[in-house]
């Protein structure tokens, strides 16, 4: 037997039959050639083969999964028409009479290590590996090679060094009982296409993939992170009762959909789910979350180069809302800064926890600001939408605030452009806001705890720093003072209070919450149901 420890995907068991798959590699020899026009077609050709295949996976993923996992496809598109790529190949072929696979490998390999060694952008140094795996896949039409995984009409658990975007959409989820790949990363956009598939998934098994192991018989055990290979008889009868037992609780969870979140004794809070993409809220649709509590809209500017414009947001905030609709979405403007780094807007800094992060980086900035509150009122026409704010602590930002929405409403108003009038809250998650909480309520419609940062704010510690005890210390009695003292003061003032951080799903303090009257608990797509569960099992 062999055993490999991976990091879990996706998580699920799937025990079957093993199926190696290796990418097919192009040979990439450098040789001198006299026939340029010959060469110079067959790069052109395989380039626009490439591109009209990408073209049709972006497709093939916006039906599939959703129009942002197709951006990927359609970024890797772009890659391929840029012009100095263009330029670098044909020099290649024409002033170093090099064959048309060589010198796409070389271009590709200049441009990509220009990429990989610009400093402190990790954002730019991950695009050296798309520039690979585009340039890779256009040597591979150049020599015809076709790179489609086949699959047998069994389904196999699919076994490889690492796995692409691409191989990853192509597949037919219900051929494959799992992905185990050697390599590859959790957050890897192959990862994430792997989740949004639902197909259970193991990386960084380290395991040496060889063809001896075709045929023979998988575990992939994405609960705890292992990968067995023939296991004995007892441990696979073991590994057969923990996939029925997660099977059950599955499908058992799904029996609380339409059920209501109450206590025994029918007190009511609302559960709602938080998300960070349109992809989120369909499944937090799928699992019947009575709202979104916090959608965190600072996902759509990080990872890229130039923010999203008025329309591409005003598109995402739509999809959201159209989702849940007539179910209210809160969206919180953006909050960069701190472990969400924007060093091209904030410069570096000392101590970004204590920086220019939320709401100061967006009153800062007015004009970007200024955009996503536009974005915003805009889809609030398509359903109910809140806004929100992060990282408050003061009576004068929320002022500032206030007439900056009062200035984008007057706006659309003169252009004809329709909204409703969204409820406006704040995020209750420094000392300072809860301490004012009383004040802040005349201000706004609702408040929203955010627990993470009001925790490491009132301890002092880092929730950054695995070293630091934050977790023992969730339970801190300040911090439940703090919470407390909040939800007082909101229904002094007549408003909502919900909490949003990690402690809302914390089952060990919901009959706590529901006590203190907090009435909307916000939590990951994945803890909903079974909070649910927890709720209706409480007297
Ligand atoms: C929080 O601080 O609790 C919160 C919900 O916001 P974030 O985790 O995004 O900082
Ligand atoms: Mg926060």
């Amino acid at each position: 037997m062999i055993t490999a420890k991976g990091q879990c995907v996706q998580k699920g068991i799937a025990i079957g039959k093993i199926l190696i798959y290796r990418k097919p590699k192009p040979r990439i020899l450098s040789e001198k050639i006299t026939d340029t026009e010959e060469q110079l077609r067959a790069y052109r050709d395989a380039k626009e083969e490439a591109i009209r295949e990408l073209s049709y996976m972006s497709e093939m993923t916006e039906d599939k999964i959703s129009k942002e996992q197709a951006m990927i496809f359609s970024a890797h598109m772009m890659l391929l028409q840029e012009p100095d790529f263009d330029h670098a190949v044909t020099e290649e072929i024409v002033q170093r009479h090099h064959n048309a696979s060589y010198a796409v490998y070389r271009a590709g390999e200049d441009l990509a290590s220009f990429f990989a060694t610009v400093k402190d952008n990790p954002y730019i140094n991950e695009r050296a590996a798309d520039f690979r795996d585009v340039t890779d896949r256009v040597i591979r039409k150049i020599q015809h090679i076709d790179d489609e995984i086949r699959l047998p009409s069994d389904p196999v658990i699919l076994l490889s060094d690492d796995f692409s975007a691409q191989e990853v959409a192509g597949l037919n989820p219900s051929q494959v009982l799992a992905l185990v790949s050697a390599k590859g990363s959790v957050n890897s956009h192959a990862s994430i296409l792997a989740r949004s598939l639902g197909i259970t998934a193991l990386v960084d098994t380290g395991i040496a993939v060889s063809e001896k192991y075709n045929d023979r018989t998988g575990v992939a055990d994405a609960i705890d992170g292992r990968f067995l290979i023939d296991p004995e008889e007892e441990l696979l009868q073991e590994m057969y009762e923990k996939q029925k037992t997660f099977l059950d609780s599955r499908k058992e969870l799904e029996q609380l959909i339409g059920t209501k979140t109450e206590t025994k004794s029918g007190k009511r809070v609302s559960l709602f789910a938080n998300i960070s993409s349109v992809l989120e809220a369909k499944m937090a649709q799928r699992s019947d979350a009575e709202g979104i509590g916090l959608f965190r809209s600072e996902y759509l500017f990080l990872n890229r180069q130039n923010d999203p414009s008025e329309e591409e947001q005003f598109r995402i905030y739509k999809a959201v809302v159209e989702t849940m609709n007539p179910k209210p979405v809160v969206i919180r403007t953006l909050d960069l800064g701190a472990d969400k780094q924007d060093q091209s807007r904030t410069g570096k800094e000392e101590n970004p926890a204590l920086g220019v992060r939320g709401i100061r980086l967006s009153l800062d900035h007015p004009g970007m600001f200024h955009t996503q509150l536009r974005a915003i009122f805009r889809a609030s026409a398509f359903g109910n939408v809140g806004i929100m704010f992060p990282m408050i602590v003061s009576k004068e930002e929320v002022e500032k605030i206030r007439t900056m929405i009062d200035d984008v409403k007057e706006e659309l108003v003169k252009e004809q452009i329709p909204f409703t009038d969204p409820k406006i809250g704040v995020m209750i998650e420094t000392p300072a806001a809860a301490l004012i909480s009383d004040e802040l309520a005349g201000l706004v419609d609702f408040f929203s705890i955010g627990t993470n940062d009001l925790t490491q704010y009132t301890l002092a510690m880092d929730r950054q720093n695995a070293a630091l005890p934050v977790r023992q210390n969730v339970h801190h009695e300040a911090i439940l003072k703090l919470i407390e003292l909040t939800v007082q003061n909101a229904h002094k003032n007549k408003i909502p209070v919900a909490i949003c951080g990690e402690l809302a799903a914390d089952s060990a303090l919901t009959s706590y919450f529901l006590k203190i009257g907090v009435d909307e608990l916000s939590v990951p797509v994945s803890a909903i149901l079974s909070l649910r569960k927890w709720i209706r099992s409480q007297d």
